[in-house]
C-alpha cells in the first residue's frame, strides 16, 4: 500500500524507491548510525531533483543529500527521502584549461575526476582518504580534504561556482559576486555579524583545517560568496547538482623525506618547525603501522634503516617541488633533512 507522500513523489517522474532493500541500503552510511528511510531518489537532471524535492517539502517529507555515503558523522542518513546523487549525475561536461577549471556533475567520483585530469596535467588538490568512493558533491558538502592540506587547502578553496537545488524546488546558481539569493545573503550576513567576536575568539584566521559546522568565518572574509556556506553544510541548506571547480597543476616534481623520532611528543613538537619548510603533506606513522605497512620484501630493506624497537615512532615529512605558479610553494625546489 502506498502512502499519500510516495505518490506524490512518484509522480515528479525520478527514479525513486520505497521497497524494504532500498531503505535498508540506505539506512546506513560509514557511520555508527542507522535510521532507515521512507526511500530513495535516483534524480538525472536538476529538474528531476527539484521535482522531487519540492514535492517531499510539499508533503512534510524531510530530504537527505547522499554522495557515496562515506561520511563518518551520520550526514548521509535520516528518516526522510534520501537523494542520491552519485548514481546518474557522474558527468564532466566541461574542462577549461585556460581558466584551470572543470565542471562535475555532484556524483563524479575523486579518482575519475584524476583519472580524467591526470593526462591533460593536473588534478583536483584536496585528496580525501576515500577517494575511490567520495564524490565532488559529498566532498563539497563536508568541506573534504586530505594529507596535502596544506598546499592545497580543503575542498571549499576550490569551488569557483555551484548549481544547487533549494528545498523549495528552486534551482540556482551561486558563485562570486552572484546577485540571486539576495534575501538569504543578507540573512546570513545578519546572524554572523551579531555573533563576530566569538567567532574571532575561536575561529582565528590561518587554521588550515577545522570542522565545527558551517563556514561562517568563510562567508564573514566573503559576504557575497554563498559557496563559502555552502561548502561545509552538509546538505542541510541545499542540494549540490553540479560544480565548477579549480583544477591544479601536477607537480613536476616529487620528494620524501622521513625523519625518525623517540616519542610521539618529540615528532609533533618537529612538526610545527617542519611547516617552515612548506611541504605538500606531512604525515605520523608509528612503529606498529609503519610495520605492517612493510611487505615482507620492504621489511628487509626497512630494517636496515629503523632500529628493531617496538617503541620506536617515525614521522614522514613529504616535500614536492611544485610549478611556481602553484599557490602557496613559490621555491624552484625544497626539501627537508
Ligand atoms: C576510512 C575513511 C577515511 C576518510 N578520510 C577522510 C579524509 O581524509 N578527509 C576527509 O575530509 N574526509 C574523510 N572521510 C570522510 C568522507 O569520506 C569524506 O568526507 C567524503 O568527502 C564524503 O563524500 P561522500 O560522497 O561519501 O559523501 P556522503 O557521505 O554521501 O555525504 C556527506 C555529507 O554531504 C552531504 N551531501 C552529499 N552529496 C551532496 C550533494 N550532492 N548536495 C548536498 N549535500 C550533499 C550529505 O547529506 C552528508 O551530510 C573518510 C571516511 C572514511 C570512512
Amino acid at each position: 500500500m502506498i502512502s499519500a507522500p510516495e505518490r506524490k513523489i512518484k509522480q515528479t517522474g525520478c527514479d525513486v524507491r520505497f521497497d524494504n532493500l532500498t531503505r535498508q541500503l540506505y539506512a546506513t552510511d560509514a557511520s555508527i548510525y542507522q535510521i532507515e528511510p521512507i526511500g530513495a531518489a535516483f534524480p538525472r537532471s536538476a529538474q528531476q531533483a527539484s521535482g522531487v524535492i519540492r514535492a517531499a517539502a510539499d508533503a512534510g517529507v524531510s530530504v537527505v543529500p547522499r554522495g557515496a555515503g562515506t561520511s563518518l558523522s551520520g550526514g548521509a542518513i535520516g528518516e526522510g527521502l534520501i537523494v542520491d546523487f552519485s548514481r546518474h549525475n557522474r558527468q564532466i561536461p566541461d574542462l577549461n584549461i585556460e581558466n584551470r577549471s572543470v565542471h562535475v556533475g555532484a556524483g563524479v567520483v575523486l579518482d575519475q575526476l584524476n583519472d580524467f585530469l591526470r593526462p591533460r596535467g593536473f588534478c583536483f588538490g584536496p585528496d580525501v582518504a576515500t577517494s575511490a568512493r567520495a564524490t565532488l558533491g559529498g566532498m563539497i558538502a563536508n568541506n573534504s580534504s586530505g594529507a596535502h592540506v596544506p598546499i592545497y587547502g580543503t575542498t571549499a578553496d576550490h569551488v569557483l561556482s555551484l548549481e544547487i537545488v533549494m528545498a523549495d524546488g528552486r534551482i540556482e546558481k551561486i558563485c562570486p559576486g552572484h546577485e540571486t539569493l539576495r534575501a538569504e545573503r543578507e540573512k546570513i550576513d545578519n546572524l554572523i555579524r551579531a555573533h563576530i567576536r566569538e567567532m574571532s575568539e575561536r575561529m582565528p584566521p590561518g587554521l588550515m583545517k577545522r570542522w565545527p559546522g558551517y563556514g561562517l568565518e568563510r562567508f564573514l572574509r566573503a559576504p557575497n560568496n554563498l559557496n563559502e556556506i555552502l561548502a561545509g553544510s552538509e546538505g542541510t541548506l541545499a542540494a549540490i547538482f553540479s560544480a565548477e571547480l579549480k583544477i591544479s597543476p601536477l607537480p613536476r616534481e616529487k620528494g620524501l623525506g622521513l625523519i625518525f623520532f623517540a616519542s610521539v611528543a618529540e615528532a609533533m613538537q618537529a612538526t610545527v618547525e617542519l611547516l617552515d619548510l612548506k611541504p605538500a603533506a606531512i604525515e605520523h606513522i608509528d612503529r606498529p603501522l609503519f610495520d605492517q605497512t612493510c611487505s615482507f620484501e620492504q621489511r628487509a630493506i626497512c630494517s636496515n634503516w629503523i632500529p628493531n624497537r617496538a617503541n620506536r615512532f617515525c614521522s614522514s615529512s613529504s616535500t614536492k617541488v611544485w610549478p611556481s605558479d602553484c599557490r602557496p610553494c613559490k621555491r624552484e625546489s625544497s626539501g627537508c633533512a
